[in-house]
């Protein structure tokens, strides 16, 4: 991307980005009342899209937001944002809004939906830290409860993840992980967890309250297709310390290895093999994997 900016789709039309603005009103602002999408795009194909349009529309039905365009409009949009910003690897936001309202919370008073996307390139995580792998804190904050807001709605209300992620930091660990009510280990602020753990691959069940994350599962069908045995189950802090493998997943950090968490050594304190195995296939499924930005013709017209 130039030194022109980006183009942002704001509501129906492309504009630069000094001019890419939210209103005041708009409910997402002033009380989150919205939901998002972190979609990755890789060598001119957009990884897992449909998955993440799925998720997009059932977090949409579930806060019971109209969002007032079809999957295939909606696909047509983040397409488009990518060609517009001549982006083959990228990073893409969608978010949709409640829309401009009043001052009151009363979703009813907000007659449209707000629908931005932004693509931007990509800021990769430092490769050492693929190599070598970062440490977790697991904090005092618990993870939202599915009876009050339920983390499988992936809404503009992020403030649980980011209290969990203020705790991270001033304890000095890169992230922070989050216990549900009873104990449970959910998720990190912005991916999910695994362990390797006397020979099977364990990542804690929808049911805990964690958002499903797109990685999480094509994670959990790769280590199936490679004859790894999984299992999607609760887990707890002692099974995270005594694991022999650790790592966490995410549409930005792909599957990134944890070598210490709340100052134990996971196995040998280096990414392990099953690691290393999965991210592999991961990466080589990005390669295939989604709609083409651009069709053959265009492609080589540019
Ligand atoms: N959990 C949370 C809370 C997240 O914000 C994310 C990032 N979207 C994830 C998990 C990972 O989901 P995905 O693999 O779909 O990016």
């Amino acid at each position: 991307v130039d030194q022109m900016g980006l183009k942002i789709y704001c509501n129906g039309v492309f504009v630069p980005e000094e001019e890419a603005k939210v209103s005041v009103f708009d409910h997402g602002f002033l009380y989150g009342d919205g939901i998002f999408e972190g979609i990755r795009a890789y060598h001119g194909r957009v990884f897992k899209l449909d998955e993440h349009l799925k998720r997009l529309y059932e977090s949409a039905k579930s806060i019971r937001l109209t969002i007032g365009i079809t999957k295939d409009q909606m696909q047509e949009i983040i397409l488009e944002t990518l060609r517009r910003n001549g982006l083959k690897d990228a990073y893409i936001r969608l978010v949709v809004s409640r829309g401009k309202g009043d001052l009151g919370l009363d979703p009813n008073k907000c007659p449209q939906a707000a629908i931005y996307c932004i693509a931007d390139q990509i800021k990769l995580f430092e490769q050492s830290t693929y190599e070598h792998g970062l440490a977790v804190k697991t904090v005092a904050i618990r993870r939202n409860n599915p009876d009050t807001l339920s983390p499988r709605i992936k809404s503009l209300n992020y403030l649980n993840n980011i209290l969990a992620k203020i705790e991270a930091n001033l304890s000095g660990a890169m992230e922070g992980v989050l216990l549900n009510q009873e104990g449970y280990v959910t998720e990190g602020t912005g991916d999910n967890i695994f362990i390797y753990r006397n020979g099977v691959l364990m990542t804690p069940p929808r049911s805990v309250g964690i958002l499903e994350g797109v990685t999480r599962n094509s994670t959990l069908e790769i280590a199936s297709e490679m004859g790894i045995k999984v299992s999607e189950e609760l887990f707890t802090r002692h099974d995270l310390y005594t694991a022999d493998e650790c790592f966490l997943t995410g549409t930005a950090a792909e599957l990134i290895p944890v070598i210490d968490v709340d100052g134990r050594e996971i196995g040998d304190g280096v990414p392990g093999p099953i690691f290393k195995q999965l991210l592999a296939e991961f990466r080589a499924l990005t390669l295939i994997n989604g709609p083409k930005i651009y069709s053959v013709e265009s492609a080589t017209a540019r």
